[in-house]
């Protein structure tokens, strides 16, 4: 224990909670409700898990992703990251903003983000 990470993010990647976009959001200190979050300039972007849970954290804050936590995408924090609606791509490790003329669809994309997801959403 340190007092550079607080011991309730030790368990898991610190998920929760609403964050400014395009700062690490790392969480210092403070609750739930009120997170204090480090707040430097986001130099990556790390999805957590298949649900597309993600973060955006530091290159201090990248170093420690890389050592404590398991993540299935980590790459460096461009603009499609930032845009409200933008998708990841799990196959590329990479975040697009969809435009139909890629042919990108909605539901190919959900799909290889999630599979279970998209049978209930899909299904019958
Ligand atoms: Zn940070
Ligand atoms: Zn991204």
């Amino acid at each position: 224990m340190s007092d550079e990470y607080p011991e309730s993010n030790v368990a898991g990647p610190p998920l929760g909670g609403v964050a400014p976009p395009l700062q690490c959001n790392r969480l210092l200190d403070g609750t739930f409700e009120a997170p204090v979050y480090c707040g430097a300039e986001g130099k990556w972007h790390v999805i957590w898990n298949l649900d597309v849970e993600n973060g955006i954290c530091c290159d201090k804050h990248a170093d420690e992703v890389r050592r404590r936590w398991a993540y299935v995408g980590f790459h460096p924090y461009e603009m499609a990251c930032s845009i409200q609606g933008a998708h990841w791509l799990p196959d590329e490790d990479r975040c697009v903003v969809t435009d139909d003329d890629l042919g990108l669809t909605e539901a190919a994309l959900v799909f290889a983000a999630s599979p279970s997801s998209y049978k209930e959403t899909h299904g019958n």
